[in-house]
């Protein structure tokens, strides 16, 4: 079967190969994979910005359908419909497994990083990470549940927003079109900002529920923050979604005193950020390490009821032997998001 892999360590060194097809062994699931998204952390991977054990096909955000179980697994069958957790192993022992923040371990190894993942047309994985896609959730919306997954423990396991709140939200990529609806679900007021090149994803941010955009080039945020907030003090919450300096900047200066600013974006740098108004303002800042398996049940339940849509985020589809114009569309920005199915 074709996949795409990281082959070596070091900048680049992805190519699609031949493998040959794994079995599921005690504990195990096969699924056939269906569609698989493009991540930021697949193109960090290619850059060699984030952490792989090549080699080892790349890909954590799959859906598909039960093809075989291994010894033991009860509860699954093939044909049962499927996403997956992405901890292909964490340790089981340590404060952090004990206390259901599996996220943390330090032995964690990920589908997609350490252990073989997605981008192909096989993919194995423990039977206690599967979710049942609801029968209204075709592969392609169920493929988004990783990243959603990711944006629910963001936004709730540490709870950063209530009914009512003024939430900013800077950067209308994927995983900001995510938290968008998500804090919207919660029944805050959101202010959505992007820049030149996202005239289209802030169109998109307005269809999927978002109260105001603003292109931070052409007009300054803090009027708009000021004429919405009680008092005019600024947002109660603001969520850095970009991965640019100049937002995370930026939002210390939208939220107000004694509000949240909550990290979801990641830099891939050390970025300039004003420490001294974590002091003036009293700011409560809280950052999230990708998901845990309560934020995948709320994420299912969210897709499944319509609150957060994921298929209007696929604006790109390729077999997986077009990865590199795939991962092409990621570097330009174009669009949102690209889902791979298998050859
Ligand atoms: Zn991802
Ligand atoms: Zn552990």
């Amino acid at each position: 079967m074709k996949a795409i892999m990281k082959v070596a360590p070091g900048v680049g060194n992805v190519e699609v190969r031949d493998i040959e097809e794994p079995q599921a062994a005690a504990g195990q699931v096969k699924i056939g994979v269906r569609a698989a998204g493009l991540c930021g952390t697949d193109l960090h991977i290619f850059k060699d910005e984030f952490r792989s054990f090549p080699p080892v096909v790349l890909g954590h955000e799959v859906a598909g359908e039960v093809v075989a179980v291994g010894d033991g697994v009860t509860g699954w069958q093939p044909g049962d419909r499927v996403t997956t957790e992405t901890y292909f192993s964490t340790c089981g022992q340590c404060r952090y497994c004990r206390a259901g923040q599996n996220n943390l371990c330090l032995s964690r190894r990920s589908i997609g990083s350490a252990v073989n993942g997605g981008f192909t047309n096989y993919v194995i994985v423990p039977a206690r990470n599967l979710h049942r896609l609801p029968d209204n959730v075709d592969y392609e919306t169920g493929a988004l549940t990783e990243p959603l997954a990711c944006v629910v423990h963001g936004v709730t396991s540490t709870p950063t927003v209530s009914p009512g709140d003024l939430a900013v939200i800077a950067g209308p990529g994927a995983i900001g079109l995510l938290t968008l609806q998500v804090v919207k679900a919660a029944g805050a007021t959101v202010v959505l900002l992007g820049t030149d090149k996202d005239d289209h994803r802030l169109d998109l941010a307005r269809a999927l529920g978002a109260d105001y955009t603003l292109n931070v080039q052409r007009d300054d945020p803090a009027t708009l923050v000021q004429a919405l907030s009680e008092e005019g003090l600024g947002a109660d919450v603001v969520y850095e979604c970009s991965g640019a300096g100049a937002a995370a900047a930026q939002l210390l200066t939208l939220v107000r005193r004694k509000g949240r600013y909550v990290q979801i974006g990641l830099f891939g740098k050390p970025v300039a950020w004003d420490l001294d108004q974590l002091c003036f303002k009293e700011i409560v800042a809280t950052g999230s390490n990708a998901s845990i398996p309560s934020a995948w049940a709320k994420a299912v339940a969210l897709i499944g009821s319509g609150k957060v849509q994921t298929k209007p985020l696929i604006t790109h589809r390729f077999p997986v032997t077009e990865w590199e114009a795939a991962f092409a569309t990621f570097d330009d920005r174009a669009g949102v998001k690209a889902v791979f199915t298998p050859v």
